[in-house]
């Protein structure tokens, strides 16, 4: 370490010379009238310490005089912050981007009622693992199994923690050593790694690979088909599309080659949803009830997705195969919360008793363009006040996000801004770092609000913080 550097670490007290130095300081008293807080000071000195001596070694700016200053001050105001910090690490944020489904902000979202139920779960006891009839134990699959079946025309179900653990049990449950035969347009990875190839290496199971990236014929499936095989799998391609010289076979045409050889066809439909989006402008794809009436033994999908749950992998498909997922070590490990399962029961009843607008993701997703304008013109009208900003209304397009739907746009109508002074990158950083973190897009020079995926009472805070820029 160089002198210079040797010099100004000295300046920094030690752990003791600030907290003697903090008993003349009136704002710490609170934090010096017992033990506890006590030594609460103690471990947040020696972090605003530690922070000190990084910043040091980062920056050796300004002369010793200056430093010695300006530490002292610092120090106080790292401290308090730190003491007076009683924000939770999981903070709310306003979602400003119009991506519905965005995995950075936790996917979809609960309806109202489905989180109150969940709440009332978490504080009390339940019937998880109960049979009430008979006072003994009872399976804690039990309280979806028959919304699922009932909603997916299935003959049973079974829930996980999520897809990826869904994909993985299916594997380890019917191709442990032996060989699965899956398309190489659908060796995809969705977000956050998950490779197809990788979790069927992981369940123990041997990837078998057929047809070519755009383009996998019947006949494909047939050739690969060997004493080996465990398997047919399908896989939605959810995050990327193969556009042009394309071809794929249907999962109806899996099944029938599947059963004229005596094998299984499983699907991970990746989003899966209930509803066909056809309506709203989404591209024809079969809906979830649609792949179980096509025959496919086991179909697995996200709860969080399209779905508009809970995170969770949901497994529908036949009762021998569902049987065996069950009996399967492994599914003690990927068992799903009872929180989890309560948002997912609440959730799934919200499909059987009401429409598309009390799903929040599908209301979101099904928003007319002229709510959208009338929402973002407000926002434009409420901030054309502020002469440091530049703001338009303009027309622009939302994402569904999730890897559901990458080619779709959603036209929508946003509230764009640009400060006279300053660069957007700054203003959008500056909406990011205030009290409430607001998420904002950047497009082409501008700062996007996007309504869509705004929550009541999200304008306004935006309004407020925006009047506080100044450039
Ligand atoms: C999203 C996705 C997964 C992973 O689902 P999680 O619920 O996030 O674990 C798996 N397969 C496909 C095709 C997906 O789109």
């Amino acid at each position: 370490m160089d002198q210079e550097k040797q010099r100004r670490l000295r300046v920094l007290p030690a752990v003791h010379e600030v907290i003697s130095r903090l008993k003349y300081e009136a704002e710490f008293a609170p934090f010096l009238t017992n033990e506890r807080l006590l030594s609460r000071l103690t471990q947040s000195v020696r972090q605003v310490l530690q922070k000190a001596r990084e910043n040091m070694s980062e920056n050796s700016s300004g002369s010793l005089d200056e430093l010695e200053f300006s530490l002292w001050p610092w120090l106080k105001s790292q401290l308090l912050k730190d003491l007076t910090h009683s924000e939770t690490s999981l903070r709310r944020v306003i979602n400003a981007t119009g991506v519905v489904l965005h995995t950075n902000c936790g996917r979809a979202l609960l309806a109202p009622e489905v989180s109150r139920f969940v709440a009332d779960q978490a504080e009390r006891y339940s019937n998880l693992e109960l049979d009430i009839e008979n006072g003994e134990r009872g399976s804690r699959y039990v309280h979806v199994e028959k919304l699922l079946c009932h909603l997916t025309g299935a003959e049973a179900a079974m829930v996980v923690n999520n897809n990826a653990a869904a994909v993985l049990l299916m594997m380890n449950t019917f191709a442990q050593g032996k060989e699965v035969v899956v398309s190489r347009g659908e060796l995809v990875e969705v977000g956050g790694s998950f490779r197809i190839p990788e979790v069927l290496k992981a369940g123990g199971a041997r990837l078998v690979e057929v047809g070519a990236t755009n383009k996998t014929w019947l006949r494909d499936y047939e050739a690969a088909i060997g004493p080996e095989t465990a398997l047919l799998l399908k896989v939605h391609t959810s995050n990327y599309r193969v556009e042009g010289f394309t071809h794929s076979v249907s999962g109806a045409e899996l099944v029938e080659l599947g059963e004229n050889r005596g094998l299984p066809v499983m699907e991970d439909l990746g989003s899966g949803s209930f509803y066909d989006g056809t309506s709203l402008g989404f591209p024809l794809e079969p809906t979830i009830q649609q792949t179980v009436k096509a025959g496919i033994s086991l179909v697995s999908f996200s709860g969080d997705k399209l779905l508009g749950g809970p995170q969770a992998g949901i497994i529908v498909g036949k009762k021998v195969y569902i049987e065996r997922l069950r009996a399967n070590q492994l599914t003690r490990a990927l068992r799903i919360d009872k929180l989890t399962l309560a948002a997912l029961e609440g959730t799934l009843r919200l499909y059987e008793s009401g429409g598309i607008e009390d799903i929040p993701v599908w209301r979101m997703l099904s928003y007319p363009l002229e709510t959208l304008k009338v929402a973002a013109s407000e926002i434009v009208t409420a901030l054309s006040a502020n002469p440091a900003l530049s703001v338009e209304l303009k027309e622009d397009v939302s994402q569904v996000g999730g890897g559901a739907w990458p080619t779709v746009d959603l036209p929508t109508w946003v509230c764009a801004i640009r400060p006279k002074q300053g660069s957007v990158v700054e203003l959008e950083s500056f909406l990011r770092l205030g009290p409430v973190a607001i998420l904002a897009r950047i497009h082409k020079d501008w700062v996007v609000i996007d309504v869509r995926t705004l929550l009541n009472g999200d304008s306004e805070e935006i309004v407020r913080r925006l009047e506080e820029w100044d450039g």
